[in-house]
């Protein structure tokens, strides 16, 4: 018997595809849509993300500013600058990047930001419509799966679909997409019993708990489309660098019928959705006029 492995579902060209198409819709906008990045203090992660935002927004042909404050910003500052971009109709759409510094209530900052330009899709009225079945703006990384799988043709609608992990950014929003596309969904996370009997039932297995290589092949169904959303930093690579690794372990390769690499996968989704979710509002925004 020959050992099979799974088909790649790599993030790059699917990615290439959703900017391409972001970019032609904003070609279609009287002015190019206008992003504000806002993120706080020094943090390594942080600032290559919103570099990285910031960057892909110019190449297709957005406007981005990026507001990096000081990490002593009082929370009363940052609310001021929020209520600033709010008011501002030059500004499309507003993110903060998480987390915040512990002085700050993250709850009060996207709370705080106007739901038309709630590009994170984080504010309670969008996760509402979300839920409702009818999105507006929606979370980007599980947004940005639902392009990769749609991408990559494969089948939602009907399919048993289990999402490990059930944060605000991640777990919770993907669960509400697939279900507003039919398929039949089950959330497990840290206090599900018996782990492994519940993604065994997958045809659609979504991992996005942060943890290295928790999801072994024995958890996984023969011919299972596997979506690996973690990002775990891993030490031990050459020369001791460390090295990133997702949530799924290599093996599951030889028992699924398609999976995403890690990095190279889910990733660039991420950013290209959040691009997509830019022009959206500014499309609604002059719809709304
Ligand atoms: P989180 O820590 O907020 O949530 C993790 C979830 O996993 C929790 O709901 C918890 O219940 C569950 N969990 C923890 N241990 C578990 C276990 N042993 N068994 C089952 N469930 C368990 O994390 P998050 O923000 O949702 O991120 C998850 C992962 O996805 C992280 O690795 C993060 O870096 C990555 N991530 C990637 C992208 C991307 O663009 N690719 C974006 C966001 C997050």
């Amino acid at each position: 018997m020959t050992a099979t492995t799974a088909r790649v579902l790599a993030g790059p060209p699917a990615a290439a595809a959703l900017l391409a198409e972001t970019a032609a819709r904003a070609r279609r906008l009287p002015t190019p849509p206008h992003l504000a990045l806002v993120r706080l203090g020094e943090d390594p992660a942080s600032m290559s993300y919103v570099r990285g935002k910031d960057r892909k927004a110019r190449e297709v042909g957005l406007r981005s500013t990026v507001y990096a404050l000081p990490e002593t910003t009082s929370q009363d500052e940052l609310l001021a600058l929020i209520a600033r971009l709010n008011a501002d109709d030059g500004v499309n759409g507003l993110l903060v990047q998480l987390p915040l510094p512990a002085h700050v209530d993250e709850e009060a900052v996207l709370h705080a930001i106007d739901p038309r330009k709630d590009v994170d899709g984080f504010h309670p009225a969008n996760v509402g419509a979300l839920w409702a079945g009818r999105p507006t703006l929606t979370p980007c990384t599980p947004a940005g799966v639902m392009a990769l799988l749609a991408h990559y043709g494969l089948p939602v609608a009907g399919q048993r679909a289990v999402i490990v992990g059930r944060s605000h950014i991640v777990g919770r929003p993907m669960a509400a997409l697939l279900l507003n596309a039919d398929a039949t969904v089950t959330v497990a996370h840290s206090r599900t019993r018996d782990l492994a009997a519940v993604t065994r039932e997958a045809d659609l297995l979504i991992a996005a708990v942060g943890r290295a290589h928790l999801l072994t092949p024995d958890m996984v169904k023969p011919g299972a489309t596997v979506v690996d959303v973690g990002i775990n930093r891993v030490s031990g690579g050459p020369e001791g660098k460390t090295s990133l690794t997702g949530d799924v372990h290599p093996d599951v390769a030889a028992v699924a019928g398609a999976l995403t690499p890690v990095p190279g996968g889910v990733g660039p989704m991420t950013i290209a959705q959040l691009l997509a979710n830019t022009v959206t509002a500014a499309e609604r925004q002059q719809a709304e006029g």
